[in-house]
């Protein structure tokens, strides 16, 4: 016997995939360079070199030490270098014992999720939200609470939000940048959370944690940054990845930051490690631990994302489409012209045009474009873009 949740997970596959793989089969038959995919967030921009020369470095030492088991947060080196890194850019004490190494953005809101899954929990995602989150809380218990969506700024609805806050509320979810919008949250907006959530805090008698689920951290435009949230909210709990910063989502490395701001903190590290053990978290790639901490200076190559942004906004909105300007992140949201996403993604699919419906996002109306695509596929897409304006009469 297996248990029935997790065999319909298992074979259920993800809209992004199932788009991604129709794309391949479409270019088998029409010829690749006239399928025009948008479906996946995979980066288009290659990992710095200076990470490949460090892991050559590093392969020259101690095969033994570098291969081996790591202290389950991660080796003293790495967790040094992470502290020291995020004190220089946050202006913040942050102390090694607060950094805990993990596969990726993914087992860290997992782990997070997790050890706040008390008897009756809710988690509160704002839409637009990671389509993932409500796998990464299926095992725990935790109840995701849905806030629906600003869909004119992609800020955050408060009076929604305050209707969902009760005494089982233990976390809420930001994403910023966010994906699949693309926006940063504001400073204001920020501002607006951390009082209604102390506030609420004190209603309830017990803290309600945000996790920062920060995988695009450093991917943002026009000059824009994404706050800290801590300084802002000090029961902030951080769940960075180098996976799309660094261009390597396949090398499974990021972290969780427990500041010591937080309320508990100490308790709540030690919970979110258990609750990391309790998933079979041995410790993250020891190898991978070591490269980002010999290079925390790197930041991701901007340069091709941010013209493909503009590129694909431009000529859209001139073509009548209503999109969501990206601040940040490697995606676009566009509105589908009569709000039917799906039939917007499938009309869209009849010309080769691959993008995903954002109804498991918990945003139906919109279809999200990844704009982490090669520049001469977007020129190649814009006469197909035009024929679908025409096709709704743009
Ligand atoms: N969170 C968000 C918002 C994402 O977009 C992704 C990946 O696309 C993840 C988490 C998972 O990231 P990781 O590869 O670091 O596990």
């Amino acid at each position: 016997m297996v248990v029935d949740k997790y065999y319909k997970m298992g074979i259920a596959k993800s809209r992004i995939r199932v788009l991604f793989e129709y794309g391949m089969d479409q270019a088998e038959k029409v010829g690749k360079e006239n399928v025009f995919d948008f479906s996946i967030g995979n980066p288009s921009v290659p990992a710095p070199e200076a990470v490949a020369d460090t892991v050559r470095e590093l392969l020259e030492t101690d095969p033994i030490a570098l291969h081996g088991y790591t202290p389950a947060g991660g080796c003293a080196e790495a967790r040094e270098s992470i502290a020291a890194d995020v004190c220089k850019r946050t202006g913040t004490k942050v102390r090694p014992d607060n950094i805990f190494f993990t596969c990726g953005a993914a087992p860290a809101m997992t782990s997070c999720m997790h050890a706040v899954a008390v008897e009756n929990a809710e988690i509160l995602l704002i839409a637009p939200y990671f389509s993932e989150y409500p796998a990464y809380a299926a095992s725990s218990g935790l109840k995701c609470v849905v806030v629906p969506p600003d869909t004119e700024h992609f800020q955050i609805r408060f009076d929604e939000l305050e209707k969902r806050i009760n005494a089982n509320t233990q976390a809420l979810i930001v994403n910023s940048p966010n994906n699949p919008s693309g926006v940063i949250y504001s400073v204001e907006t920020l501002q607006k959370l951390a009082e209604l959530l102390t506030r609420k805090s004190k209603e309830i008698g017990h803290p309600i944690y945000i996790f920062s689920d920060e995988p695009y951290r450093e991917l943002t435009y026009d000059g824009l940054d994404a706050p800290y949230i801590p300084s802002i909210y000090p029961n902030t709990i951080i769940c960075y990845s180098y996976s799309k910063i660094l261009s390597m989502p396949g090398e499974r490395i990021g972290y969780i930051l427990v500041p010591d701001c937080c309320e508990d903190s100490e308790v709540v590290f030690a919970a979110i490690a258990g609750a990391a053990r309790a998933l079979g978290h041995v410790c993250a790639p020891s190898l991978w631990q070591r490269v980002v901490a010999r290079n925390t200076e790197l930041r991701p190559d901007l340069a091709t994302y941010d013209a493909n942004r503009k590129t694909l906004y431009t000529e859209l909105t001139k073509m009548g489409f209503r999109c969501v300007k990206p601040q940040g992140a490697f995606y676009m949201m566009v509105a589908a012209p009569d709000g039917n996403s799906e039939g917007f993604s499938e009309r869209a699919k009849e010309l080769n045009i691959l993008a995903v419906p954002c109804d498991g996002f918990g945003c139906p109306g919109f279809v999200r474009f990844s704009t982490c695509v090669s520049p001469a596929m977007i020129q190649r897409s814009l006469p197909s873009f035009q024929k679908l304006a025409q096709s709704y009469g743009l």
